[in-house]
């Protein structure tokens, strides 16, 4: 290191303490990175390479950008999951005989992002520590550091709820002690945790410890701890805007697993990944920012407390019956500007005359949403408007002093209004006098030599001057004028007299701007004050705003209120998939009814492809989700008991950032469905059993469907396209045969997305076949195959309903009893060769849909040879 000059010396000290992070290290106007950091970043930033002398043999890697354009970079390598330590010169290059101090400043990463682009309005970007505890517990925090907000809660042995819990708060970034388990740790990564930090401290600190005084467990304080010793050491500055810490418990909220949510495209896309198309896309009819964070924190986690939904039922329901309040409150919410990061921003200080302004204007809203909350002249309705507090000092204090429009930067003056403070006003009026005096020197030179072109002007090298045209100039009186600047045209001059009043204008403005700076300090901290009601504020604001949102939607979509039954019952008549209907055209979308009560636990659906089975299925799930977070459901009438959890394993979408099977992610949703479900959960089973072979996917799907019935009695929407299956009814009572129906229309395949009761016709595979012009010769050759399949009556006997009542009696013996897997019995009076067996099953595998004609017919030959 001795080899190295001294600023490289002083760099390696400080990357030394920020190993895993870019060293932002400030040289005059840019911010220089070297070494691996250097070549990293130029590859990263697409920015040029370069290097330089260090001291040693070989010069040192470098690159650079420019400090006003820092942000931009700094986003760009945040969003990649990078973190950037911010290194600054302490003192000023000028004053300091040899090296100029530089110390770290801040360390931003992808969970502390404070502003900027990698902040998106209407979402949290959320930060989560995780501790294990020695009794299998974990214990996990959250903050979101741009609104200040931080819970926590303790989860039972389970890795899968930590991960679970990432997933619904999409964190960002997650802080560990450095022992932590590495599989898990990368387990989180798979789960999109852009970052992992380490931080050993868990002990409370002064900073912090009044933020943790609802929590009354340890295990609970040191999970916290870690987090915020983590923000305050990476922030290095003030944290005053971080609220009191609230627990939760996730059996609070109906709970749904990672896949579940993903499944039902809550609040993204499988496919893209993005907010289109999703129910959070659907519903979002907020009108600020706040008020979005919190609709996707509420569809995140439903309610399952009768009590409090119907709180919020009867909120929506009266904004919906007052359709011109309603509009007007819209319109005021429109003007409320984000509060909650505002005030995170007031407290860490980079809020600018602008933010205050907008923070005014949106508190001046305040009493006019009271007032119409109040017109509404409804008991709970007025609650919220009671809630509603407008800041009145904060509002008074910005009116008085700041003005309108005030510039973006803090140290040009021009913020505070005329009349604010006493001597900011002497300073002004010197000013402005001075510049009168200049303005009535100018008409005085033009009268005293007659040149009606004189003018005097302001430039930065030389201050006022004096300028005469050339042609003027024999009009000046000699000794008068100090020539100061030659122009091509003209000539600049100065006079004592102006001079004079010069030092005088540029002092007072010189005062202006340094008072005007203090005293925007001052209103800022005065503002800062005030941080907790601000926070309390857009705390009421968001739900006010979620809830007429849901009234819009509701009334817009022609939703209704649902009821909860007690007695599980699901009653939905008419019931819409609201996405698709969204997105197909009300008039296309065909409603359906579901019905299920304790003697229908499980309806098993067939259908053929695309006839709407699926749809069908996500319908009744995102209708249950809409009654628990309290709005009302696309249907016609709605009742549907309180679900505690939701459980979907729905499509084939392939996990392929965890590198899994298909059919591996299939089995592990079913696992954990299976696993978790209770009488009161809802389970949405699509085509189980698809991802591996006929008899082996038909058997486990036949296996989970008896499981769920006898076992877990949860309320299940099963389809499958193993029409074998629909012989169960006769020995599961409660499970009940429905189907998508479809109609032959001059020999077509009409799918009419109808549900009606009974299995579905068997042969709708081959007819969905001819619906794809395979050729008519192979498809009467699938309709006699059929026809011999179904003469060596291959499917499970219905037989089996001794079996079963026989298990539901004696659960113990149900592996003994469960002979029915077998492979099927070949049949005396059909002696069915083995060569034969396995082309029959080679046919029965095939997809029609996913073959060409051509392709069809060489399968043909290859089944013909063979046989
Ligand atoms: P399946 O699960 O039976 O293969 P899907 O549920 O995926 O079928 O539905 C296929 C398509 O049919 C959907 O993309 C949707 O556009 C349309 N669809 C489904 N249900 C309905 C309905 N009730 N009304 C109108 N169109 C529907």
């Amino acid at each position: 290191m001795a080899a190295y000059t001294p600023m490289i010396q002083q760099y390696l000290t400080v990357k030394a303490d920020y190993q895993d992070a870019f060293l932002f290290f400030r040289l005059g106007d840019f911010y220089e990175m070297f070494f691996d950091d250097a070549i990293k970043a130029s590859q990263e930033l697409e920015i040029t390479l370069t290097s330089r002398e260090g001291g040693s043999e070989e010069r040192i890697p470098m690159c650079g950008v420019p400090y006003h354009a820092a942000a931009n970079y700094i986003e760009q390598l945040i969003s990649k999951g990078y973190k950037v330590a911010i290194c600054e010169q302490m003192e000023d290059a000028k004053q300091t005989k040899g090296m100029v101090k530089r110390e770290v400043v801040q360390l931003i990463t992808p969970g502390t992002v404070m502003d900027g682009k990698g902040l998106t309005d209407k979402e949290n970007n959320y930060i989560a520590s995780i501790t294990a505890f020695d009794d299998q517990t974990y214990g996990i925090a959250y903050n979101d550091i741009s609104t200040g907000e931080s819970r926590v809660t303790l989860l039972s042995n389970n890795f899968d709820d930590v991960l679970n819990e990432l997933a619904v708060l999409s964190a960002k970034e997650v802080v560990l002690p450095s022992n932590f388990d590495g599989e898990l740790q990368k387990k989180m990564r798979e789960r999109d945790v852009l970052a992992i930090s380490f931080e050993d401290n868990s002990s409370i600190d002064m900073n912090f410890s009044h933020l943790l005084e609802n929590l009354n467990q340890a295990k609970l304080k040191q999970t916290v701890a870690r987090l915020f010793n983590y923000l305050f050491r990476s922030q290095k500055r003030s944290l005053d805007h971080l609220q009191p810490v609230a627990t939760y418990q996730i059996h609070q909220y109906m709970k749904m697993d990672y896949y579940s949510k993903r499944n039902l495209e809550l609040t993204e896309t499988i496919r893209s990944k993005g907010k289109k198309g999703s129910l959070l896309w659907l519903l979002d009819e907020t009108m600020t920012a706040m008020g979005g964070r919190m609709l996707k924190q509420w569809i995140d986690r439903p309610l399952i407390n009768q009590a409090k939904i119907e709180h919020r039922q009867t909120i929506v329901e009266v904004l919906l019956n007052q359709y011109f309040e309603r509009q007007e409150l819209r319109e005021k919410l429109k003007e409320v500007y984000d509060l909650e990061r505002l005030a995170g921003r007031v407290a860490f200080g980079n809020v600018n005359a602008r933010d205050l302004v907008q923070l005014k204007r949106s508190l001046m809203q305040v009493p006019l949403v009271k007032q119409i909350l109040q017109n509404m002249q409804d008991e709970q309705v007025n609650q919220i408007a009671e809630q509603l507090d407008p800041c009145e000092e904060v509002t008074d204090l910005l009116e008085q002093a700041i003005v309108e429009n005030p510039p973006l930067s803090l140290k040009e003056g021009n913020m505070i209004r005329d009349g604010y403070h006493a001597q900011l006003d002497q300073y002004r009026d010197a000013s402005r006098n001075g510049k009168t005096w200049i303005a009535q020197l100018e008409r005085e030179e033009r009268d005293k030599t007659g040149i009606k072109s004189l003018k005097v002007g302001y430039n930065r090298v030389f201050g006022y001057y004096i300028e005469v045209t050339r042609a003027n100039l024999h009009l000046l009186e000699e000794g008068q004028y100090e020539r100061k600047q030659t122009l091509t045209n003209a000539e600049r001059f100065i006079t004592p007299a102006l001079k004079e009043k010069e030092a005088l204008i540029l002092q007072a403005e010189e005062k202006c701007g340094e008072l005007e700076y203090e005293l925007f300090t001052e209103i800022r901290e005065t503002v800062k004050e005030q941080i907790p009601r601000l926070q309390a504020l857009a705390k009421t604001v968001s739900e006010l705003d979620v809830l007429q949102c849901f009234a819009q939607v509701s009334e817009d979509r022609r939703y209704v209120k649902p009821q909860f039954s007690t007695d599980r019952r699901v009653a939905v008549k008419d019931s819409r998939h609201p996405v698709v209907e969204k997105v197909l055209n009300a008039q296309e979308y065909v409603p359906n009814d579901c019905y299920m009560d304790s003697d229908r636990e499980v309806l098993l659906i067939t259908g053929p492809n695309m006839s709407g089975k699926s749809t069908y299925m996500r319908q009744i799930a995102l209708t249950a989700i809409l009654a628990q977070i309290g709005c009302y459901v696309p249907a016609s009438e709605a009742t549907l008991p309180i679900f505690d959890q939701v459980f979907t394993r729905i499509g084939a979408a392939d996990d392929l950032i965890s590198g899994q099977s298909t059919f591996m992610v299939e089995m592990l949703e079913a696992k954990n469905a299976i696993t978790n479900a209770t009488q009161n959960s809802l389970i949405l089973f699509d085509e189980i059993g698809r991802g591996t072979s006929t008899y082996d996917g038909m058997a486990l799907a036949q296996a989970m469907i008896e499981y769920i019935h006898m076992r877990i009695g949860a309320k299940t929407l099963f389809s499958t396209h193993y029409h074998e299956l629909t012989v169960l009814d006769e020995g599961l009572s409660k499970l009940k045969n429905i189907h998508v129906s479809a109609i032959e229309h001059n020999g077509k395949v009409v799918f009419l997305h109808k549900i009606k009761e009974g299995p579905a016709d068997k042969s709708y595979g081959i007819h969905v076949a001819q619906l794809a012009e395979l050729p008519q010769e192979l498809i009467n050759r699938a309709n006699e195959i059929l026809t011999a399949l179904e003469q060596t009556d291959v499917q499970p006997e219905p037989k089996r309903t001794k079996a079963v009542i026989e298990v539901e009696k004696h659960p113990e013996q149900q592996p003994a009893q469960l002979s029915f897997f077998d492979e099927p019995k070949e049949t005396k009076k059909h002696e069915t060769t083995s060569k034969e067996k396995r082309v029959l099953e080679k046919i029965k595998e095939l997809d029609l849909l996913d073959v060409t004609p051509l392709q069809a017919i060489n399968m043909l030959y290859e089944l013909q040879k063979k046989l």
